[in-house]
């Protein structure tokens, strides 16, 4: 639909949108795809010079899904992540159709800092959250689960929790679900 350097070229904040953030390689691309079924969408948004845009996703009349830019890339300049900062923080401070934040983690990495402070900073906006712990595929069950619940632990009751992985399919339909919640209801 639109792919948005800064709050002057988002579209209209009108209606619904739900947004996924996380850290650079930690699978938020796929999950895009997966969740939105449609299949290279989140492709657009890794066309270099475009992985620092806020890449806004038509789903329905007046329904986004947005591919924020991922953080904690440590190649990136200085002034670049300052950018990156600025535009995060204006979409996720004053985005008035956000109806929903999806973050993924890398389930063997679990929350870092970076997702750490910017769950902390979200807080006060009372928005719903789910992580997806993503690559649970990478894991034996039973260390995913473990990761699951000291995760869980970490996070709060308030924050919706799923096991995910791209190779299995694990996660999908239950991140599907909460994004149509969060998606419906009134323009
Ligand atoms: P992004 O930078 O956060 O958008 O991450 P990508 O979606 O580009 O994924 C980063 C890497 O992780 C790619 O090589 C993906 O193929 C891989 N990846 C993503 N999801 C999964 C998954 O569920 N299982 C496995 N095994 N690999 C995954």
């Amino acid at each position: 639909m639109k792919s948005a350097a800064s709050p002057a070229d988002f579209p209209a904040d009108t209606g619904r949108e739900v947004a996924f953030v996380g850290r650079s390689n930690s699978g938020k691309s796929t999950a895009v795809n997966l969740v939105a079924g449609a299949r290279k969408l989140a492709r657009v948004s890794k066309t270099p010079g475009r992985t620092q845009l806020l890449n806004f996703f038509s789903v329905g009349e007046d329904r986004r899904l947005v591919d924020l830019p991922g953080y904690g890339f440590a190649r990136v300049p200085p002034e670049i992540q300052a950018r990156w900062r600025k535009s995060l923080e204006a979409y996720l401070g004053e985005r008035a159709s956000l109806a929903g934040l999806v973050v993924t983690m890398d389930i063997r990495r679990g929350m870092t800092r970076l997702d750490e402070v910017l769950l902390r900073w979200l807080e006060p906006r009372e928005l719903p959250v789910a992580v997806l712990l993503t690559k649970a595929d990478k894991l034996s069950r039973g260390a995913a689960i473990a990761q699951e619940r000291a995760l869980a632990r970490e996070l709060g009751s308030g924050v919706k929790l799923v096991r995910f992985s791209a190779l299995t399919g694990d996660g999908v339909g239950e991140a599907q679900a909460w994004i149509d919640t969060w998606l419906a209801g009134p323009k």
